[in-house]
């Protein structure tokens, strides 16, 4: 049965639509400073169109963080969201420009559409939905649209910190949200936390002939001889400390990620792989992907490696490693737990650099902010939803939510071909809907939800 929701959401569909184009268009990468300014003034129009307060918190160079409040009622919820984007590079493998928003078969492409400028807007739609259908927002609703997410969210906890009233409430929508491939919501509970890092070692003054290879160092192998004590061939980290401050799933937990629905020979037919690695059987594959951190190596640069033949030792090699870090690792802690591991197996000459750092979050399932998600995805969607301890990705939910220990959910429309972070990054715009439809009715059930 359609109602009033429904009637006014389909009414702006094609001014809505415009608007996500608008916003799309805007190329706000790290690199651009005035596009990442055009942004967070669009996203301060728009939620003052919908009703909101709003204000800019600035600070040095730093993108401004954008704040926009409307409501009131005895629960506070935070919306946290990005107005900047990854970089659209390589802009060959687009089918269309990734700034020129454009609609095929019912989807839209552009970079940012998914991650996280729909799912921004979406947000702010609803509450105009809302107002417009049934009045004030029974609920005290603030967004928090950071410009600095893809790179780490780095000035985000400075600027929370000028106002610290911004950071009460009862519970927070974590960025994005999605749905699977048979159209039931996805609902994430938290996200790992990262330490980014770059090592670096320098064994000769220049690179040298391989005849001397009985006696000159060569910094390829230094750098893969310390790179191969992280490690062990289990998947197990060997640095002392790794795992003192994980906290293991409870027993509830364990359950409900082992009765979420995984398609093993459908990742193995997509890799081309015979089995997992470190030898993780399904069940042990679902538990880790949500429980385990990691020590991944990103890349690794030394010596020559162009066609044909060079017999050289290089003088230098480096590589990036990332480690996604799970409750309650810090990335400052492991960071230095890898330096002293290196100092401690004789590694004293490999430098380690850090690049970047967020902390990772889970809150509680039992909340009413997550009984009142689940109840509003799965009206709008019509499918049961699935509650998710964790994504395997990074946001900045510890910095908003862990002094009032906040529990934080996803509730959003992107689907498993969405591409974000890759070329051709889409939205299927019947999910947008959807996703606004939830939305905003999320805002009554919050209300009155036990
Ligand atoms: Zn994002």
């Amino acid at each position: 049965m359609r109602d009033q929701l429904d009637t006014y959401i389909s009414e702006q569909a094609e001014r809505w639509t415009g608007e996500l184009r608008e916003l799309c268009a805007i190329p706000s990468e790290a690199t651009d400073p005035a596009a990442l300014r055009h942004a967070a003034d669009w996203c301060e129009q728009r939620l003052g169109a919908a009703g909101c307060g709003t204000r800019q918190i600035g600070m040095d160079d730093v993108p401004p963080l954008v704040v926009g409040e409307t409501g009131s009622g005895k629960r506070t919820l935070i919306g946290v969201q990005h107005y900047d984007v990854q970089p659209a590079v390589p802009l060959e493998l687009w089918t269309t420009p990734p700034y020129d928003p454009a609609v095929r078969d019912g989807a839209m492409y552009a970079r940012g559409v998914d991650d996280n400028k729909g799912h921004l807007l979406l947000r702010i739609q609803a509450v105009e939905a809302y107002r417009a259908v049934f009045g004030e927002l029974p609920i005290r609703m603030r967004f928090l649209i950071e410009g600095e997410e893809e790179s780490g969210s780095a000035s985000l906890g400075r600027l929370l910190a000028t106002d610290v009233a911004l950071t009460d409430g009862d519970g927070a929508l974590k960025e994005g949200g999605s749905v699977d491939s048979s159209g039931r919501p996805q609902l994430l509970l938290g996200g790992k936390g990262i330490l980014y890092a770059e090592l670096r070692v320098r064994t000769l003054a220049r690179d040298a002939h391989s005849g001397g290879a009985t006696h000159l160092p060569n910094a390829a192998w230094r750098l893969v001889d310390a790179l191969s004590t992280l490690m062990d061939v289990r998947g197990r980290v060997r640095i002392q400390g790794f795992y003192d401050d994980v906290r293991g799933p409870s027993a509830e937990e364990r359950a409900q990620v082992a009765a979420l629905p995984f398609d093993a020979d459908e990742v193995k037919r997509i890799y081309g792989l015979r089995g997992f690695a470190f030898g993780r059987g399904n069940t042990d594959v679902r538990l880790a992907s949500q429980f385990e951190p990691t020590c991944n190596i990103c890349g690794i640069v030394s010596g020559f490696i162009d066609d044909g033949t060079k017999t050289v030792i290089p003088a230098e090699a480096s590589c990036k490693i990332d480690f996604r870090l799970v409750p309650d690792q810090d990335p400052e802690r492991i960071a230095a737990l890898v330096r002293a591991h290196l100092d401690r197996h004789g590694f004293g000459d490999i430098e380690s650099v850090y690049k970047e750092g967020t902390r990772p979050y889970r809150g509680r399932r039992d909340d009413p902010l997550v009984r009142a998600v689940k109840a509003a995805a799965e009206e709008a969607f019509g499918k049961d939803a699935h509650l998710v301890p964790t994504s395997g990705g990074t946001s900045p939910m510890w910095t908003v939510c862990h002094r009032r220990a906040l529990a934080n959910v996803t509730l959003g429309m992107g689907h498993p071909g969405s591409g974000a972070h890759a070329p051709n990054e889409n939205i299927i715009l019947a999910n947008y809907w959807k996703a606004i439809r939830a939305t905003a009715r999320l805002f009554s059930l919050y209300a009155t939800q036990a």
